[in-house]
């Protein structure tokens, strides 16, 4: 059976592993080594030349999170993925393989915390000028846009505003420029198909929905091979121009042999051999675990938080309740037209008792966790201003859609029955 028949709950417990072929252990096993036996000096050159692909040392690639690259690859419906220690990592990787200083990326301005600083400082200092544009104009993308633009990036989901992102439109305009779009699908897995409306490259924070369990931080970039990279030549000269830091090689065409694959194997063999933020083998197989569920958890994440969505609607103290399901027009549309099976896991909420409220709400839940964190299987709710985005500036958290009274959910697979109990419990001892 060809891969492309196979239905997402299928490709989670089957993609990139079948059985160990010495033991017939049926788990992945966890290859927990730093390094690998060569054959011969010929074989360790040729590894090193990619003359060969295989093992060389696990900073660079290791079997274990190799199936959870494969893995991830056939469910996501792309070419081939990077895994790396974390969802961070992975955002960074997926600009700075492509962008050096003096260049620039369009990014969306809604975006989690931790990506927002990234871009607005780190990546800053190092040169790689992120400019921020609002996405419900995706023209606003294609007028921020010069000659040294090398990568469109936005959030499917955009953790907290939870607007879905105009992807196929934006895709649309990058593409002729030669400029990839790259999404940040983490909060909704299985529900969005990015690559199915035009972007190139995908990110997850694993460490999320797609792990589940809380255990194990993690990222993965996944390529498309859906994009022409040489088509403009001066638009991506990191893939197009001799790599000095790889004996000159020349990705577009180094790669050919192996596939449209030139933009991942320089985020491996550049990005982590240079900055080295390799995933563990024992977290690629937590994730594996994790994964197997994806498909069943994601759509119960789902119908629960549908229904507090639907019941904080109700409640008095609740000024407005942010969720697909309670937005209107153009927004309303696009959830409709991108997320299939389910609107996701986050919702928000604000009281009309503003910060002080939200944080009386906080303190007095019993069942959700009170953490930095979504995607759990636990309940989860959090107070963003004060911390998720605290490092922004007061205009900063506006324009990422964090007001002062706003509290996070990220609304687990307990019994619904309970989930409401302890929001309306908490409500009630806010006093809001
Ligand atoms: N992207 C999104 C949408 C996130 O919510 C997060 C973390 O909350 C990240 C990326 C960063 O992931 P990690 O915490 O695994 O580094």
């Amino acid at each position: 059976m060809s891969k492309k028949e196979l239905h997402p709950e299928t490709i989670v417990l089957h993609a990139g592993w079948r059985a160990d072929p010495t033991t017939g252990a049926v788990a992945p096993p966890i290859y927990q080594t730093t390094s690998y036996q060569f054959k011969s000096t010929e074989h360790a050159a040729n590894l090193f030349a990619l003359k060969e692909l295989g093992n060389i040392y696990t900073r660079i690639g290791n079997p274990t999170t190799d199936i959870l690259e494969q893995r991830l690859t056939a469910l996501e419906g792309g070419a081939a993925a990077l895994a790396v220690s974390s969802g961070q990592a992975a955002s960074a990787y997926a600009i700075q393989t492509i962008a050096k200083a003096g260049d620039n990326v369009v990014s969306s301005t809604d975006l989690y915390g931790g990506t927002w600083n990234l871009f607005a400082n780190t990546l800053r200092d190092q040169g790689i000028e992120v400019r921020f544009v609002d996405p419900t104009d995706p023209q606003a993308f294609a007028r921020a846009t010069d000659s040294r633009t090398r990568a469109y990036y936005a959030e499917t989901l955009p953790n907290p505003k939870l607007a879905v992102f105009p992807i196929a439109e934006v895709a649309a305009i990058g593409r002729p420029l030669g400029i990839p779009l790259i999404i940040d699908n983490t909060a909704a897995p299985i529900l969005a198909r990015p690559f199915d409306h035009g972007a190139a490259i995908v990110v997850y924070s694993t460490t999320k929905f797609i792990g589940g369990h809380g255990t194990s931080i993690g990222g993965v970039i996944i390529d498309g091979g859906n994009f022409d990279w040489e088509a403009h030549p001066e638009r991506q000269p990191a893939l197009n121009a001799p790599d000095p830091s790889y004996h000159g090689a020349v990705w577009v065409q180094a790669v050919k042999p192996i596939g449209p694959v030139a933009y991942i194997i320089r985020a491996r063999t550049v990005l982590l051999r240079d900055l080295g933020a390799a995933l563990s083998p024992f977290n690629a197989f937590q994730i594996l675990q994790g994964l197997e569920t994806l498909p069943l958890r994601i759509a119960r994440h789902s119908e629960n938080a549908l229904a507090v969505a639907k019941h904080l609607s109700t409640r008095r103290e609740v000024t407005r309740v942010i969720h697909p399901s309670q937005q209107t027009g153009v927004a309303r549309e696009r959830a409709e037209k991108y997320l299939k099976g389910g609107l996701g896991g986050l919702l928000g909420f604000e009281l009309a008792g503003g910060a002080d409220a939200g944080r009386r709400f906080i303190d007095a839940l019993q069942l959700f966790y009170h953490v930095a964190n979504i995607g759990d299987a636990r309940s989860l709710a959090i107070h963003p201003a004060s911390t998720t985005h605290s490092q922004l500036t007061a205009e900063e958290q506006l324009a990422t859609g964090v007001s002062a009274g706003y509290v996070r959910l990220s609304i687990g697979l307990e019994h619904i029955s309970d989930i409401l109990a302890d929001i309306d419990q908490a409500l009630d001892a806010a006093g809001a």
